[in-house]
Parts: structure tokens; C-alpha cells; sequence
């Protein structure tokens, strides 16, 4: 944009150079010289009308950018409630095969115990990942108040013109600040903040491990179909009924969809652990990771206030207070609210005394 307009001016500089240099030889015309002032006193001007301490080649690359951020914004908000029902359908379909196909083959085969074990742990995970998912896509992350109030705030959002706390950040999607937020989430249709953080992240972890469980226990199964289906071309034909056709068919559809969601959803998963584990969010990851380097620069080390501690952040994080929590909000569904309001970061009683202990040490 910059390069463009320097061409553009580029002439023009050269012709007025040319008129500086008559005009200060005194050789040139009075009206000539009076352009030349005409000239200076308007580029002054137009300056003065269009300065901006902002402006940079980051703002200038984040205007040529604009529409295809509008674009993206606009093709996630409108497709948002396509793909939230693409998991209820997707995760539909696993269950229905899972009863339909699943179910009556390891009835004749499996011992009682072990069906037992199968039928628990699979009710149990399935509840987890309804329960969170739903949460997550009807919570919302919480917003900073917009009006006169006495909460402490680090900046002004541009796009809102309101004061932000700490951990917020503008959600161009929602078009809101969010607090704490993480990231805009289009399987959810939601912006995954403070209030929801968790719902998603347990989502995620038990999504990822119904999958795995599902691909790992269907093994055999998806085997046996896999080597059905390469001899429906033979002659002459295999005497398979419908029924037994679809379920082959079926099985290797569960299989695929289940490894490849595990592989996936696994991945992100681990990386929100990470995070987790550090007292980030995916937004402070890369702003601590600026700030980090700018001090090292300097010989001075970064220290992120919000990181109380690998397992202390995991207890902030799950709302864990005592060690039967680790039972009732982790491993059962639990809508208990997370630590603070999201908008003031002091660390639970617990924490702060903890690391009291520590220093003292
Ligand atoms: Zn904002
Ligand atoms: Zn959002």
C-alpha cells in the first residue's frame, strides 16, 4: 500500500524539488512560487488531518487484509450452527451404530463381565461428552461490564471503545469483548472463554478418548468387515443378507470416523493441556511468547503472574478445592463455576497460601 503510493508520489517530489530549487534561486515567477507554498501548506495539512501514532506497516497490511477478515468472520458466524450440528449428527451416527450393529454382535460373543464393564464405561463416557458439549455451546464465556464501573482494566478495546480487563480480548466474530478468551470455537458457535473454558476442554478430553475407545474396541470388528466388504466384487457373490451388508459397512464408517477424530480432537486436546499447564490462554501463548523475547533482549526474565504451578493451575482451572472434587466436578458431570469473575486474577485462598510456604521456605 505504502510501496504504491511512493510511486505514485514519487514523480510529483521530483517536480516539486525541481520548483524548490528555481523557487529559492529567486529565478521563478511569484505565481509559481505561491503554488509552491499552496502546495506545502496543503500536504501540511493533510498530514495533520491523517496522522496516527497507530499507523505502521502493521496497520497498513491489517487494511488489505480487512475484507478477507470480514469474510472468514462472516463465513464462520453463518456456517457456525452448521457445524455444531454436524457433531450432534456425526456423534448421532457413532451411537446409533453402536446400538444398532455394535451392540448385537458382542452380545452373542462377549462374557457377562466384560459386557458389563463395556456397557459402564461407555454410558459414562457418552454422558460426559453430552453433558460438556451441551455446556459449552449454551454457556456463555462472560463479558465485561460496559458502563461506568469500578473494575480495574489494562486498556481500551479499539473496536468497543470500553475499558478491558485483564485476560480479555475482542472477539471479532462475536464482535464483543470476551473475558479471559481463548479462542472463537465454530464447533461450538460459541467464543470459548472464562465461564466455559472448562465445558470445552472437557469436551475435548472425553470426546478424544470416547474415540479412541470406540476405535480401539472396534478393532476386530472393523477387521472382519474390512475383509467382507473386498469379496462383495467375487465370483461368484458372497450370500450376505442386507442387513449383515450394512452393518459391514457400518463398522468401517465407525472405525474411520473414530480414528481420525481421536488423531484430530487428540492433538488439540494435548496442546489445551499444555497451555493449561503453563496458566496460559492460546491468546497469551503468543503474547507471553512476545513479551518473553522483549525481555531477554533486555537480560530480564518473563514471568507469567497467572501460573501458580503445574497442578495448581490444573485445580484453579477444574474448580478443584478439596480431593473429592477430583470425583464430583472432574470425573462427574458438574456445572460448578470457575474461580473469580474473570475480570480481577487473585489466585484462590488455597494457592496464595501455598505459595506463601513456599517463599518462606
Ligand atoms: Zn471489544
Ligand atoms: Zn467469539
Amino acid at each position: 500500500m505504502r510501496g504504491q503510493r511512493s510511486l505514485l508520489l514519487g514523480p510529483a517530489r521530483l517536480c516539486l524539488r525541481l520548483l524548490l530549487l528555481l523557487g529559492y534561486r529567486r529565478r521563478c515567477p511569484p505565481l509559481l512560487r505561491g503554488l509552491v507554498q499552496r502546495w506545502r501548506y496543503g500536504k501540511v495539512c493533510l498530514r495533520s488531518l491523517l496522522y496516527n501514532s497507530f499507523g505502521g506497516s502493521d496497520t497498513a497490511v491489517d487494511a488489505a487484509f480487512e475484507p478477507i477478515y470480514w469474510l472468514v468472520d462472516n463465513v464462520i458466524r453463518w456456517f457456525g450452527v452448521v457445524f455444531v450440528v454436524l457433531v450432534i449428527v456425526l456423534t448421532g451416527s457413532i451411537v446409533a451404530i453402536a446400538y444398532l450393529c455394535v451392540l448385537p454382535l458382542i452380545l452373542r460373543t462377549y462374557s457377562v463381565p466384560r459386557l458389563c464393564w463395556h456397557f459402564f464405561y461407555s454410558h459414562w463416557n457418552l454422558i460426559l461428552i453430552v453433558f460438556h458439549y451441551y455446556q459449552a455451546i449454551t454457556t456463555p464465556p462472560g463479558y465485561p461490564p460496559q458502563g461506568r464501573n469500578d473494575i480495574a482494566t489494562v486498556s481500551i478495546c479499539k473496536k468497543c471503545i470500553y475499558p478491558k480487563p485483564a485476560r480479555t480480548h475482542h472477539c471479532s466474530i462475536c464482535n464483543r469483548c470476551v473475558l479471559k478468551m481463548d479462542h472463537h470455537c465454530p464447533w461450538l458457535n460459541n467464543c470459548v472463554g472464562h465461564y466455559n473454558h472448562r465445558y470445552f476442554f472437557s469436551f475435548c478430553f472425553f470426546m478424544t478418548l470416547g474415540c479412541v475407545y470406540c476405535s480401539y474396541g472396534s478393532w476386530d470388528l472393523f477387521r472382519e468387515a474390512y475383509a467382507a466388504i473386498e469379496t462383495y466384487q467375487q465370483t461368484p457373490p458372497p450370500t450376505f443378507s442386507f442387513r449383515e451388508r450394512i452393518t459391514h459397512k457400518s463398522l468401517v464408517y465407525l472405525w474411520f470416523l473414530c480414528s481420525s477424530v481421536a488423531l484430530a480432537l487428540g492433538a488439540l486436546t494435548i496442546w489445551h493441556a499444555v497451555l493449561i499447564s503453563r496458566g496460559e490462554t492460546s491468546i497469551e501463548r503468543h503474547i507471553n511468547k512476545k513479551e518473553r523475547r522483549r525481555l531477554q533482549a533486555k537480560g530480564r526474565v518473563f514471568r507469567n503472574p497467572y501460573n501458580y504451578g503445574c497442578l495448581d493451575n490444573w485445580k484453579v482451572f477444574l474448580g478443584v478445592d478439596t480431593g473429592r472434587h477430583w470425583l464430583t466436578r472432574v470425573l462427574l458431570p458438574s456445572s460448578h463455576l470457575p474461580h473469580g469473575n474473570g475480570m480481577s486474577w487473585d489466585p484462590p485462598p488455597w494457592v496464595t497460601a501455598h505459595s506463601a510456604s513456599v517463599m518462606a521456605v
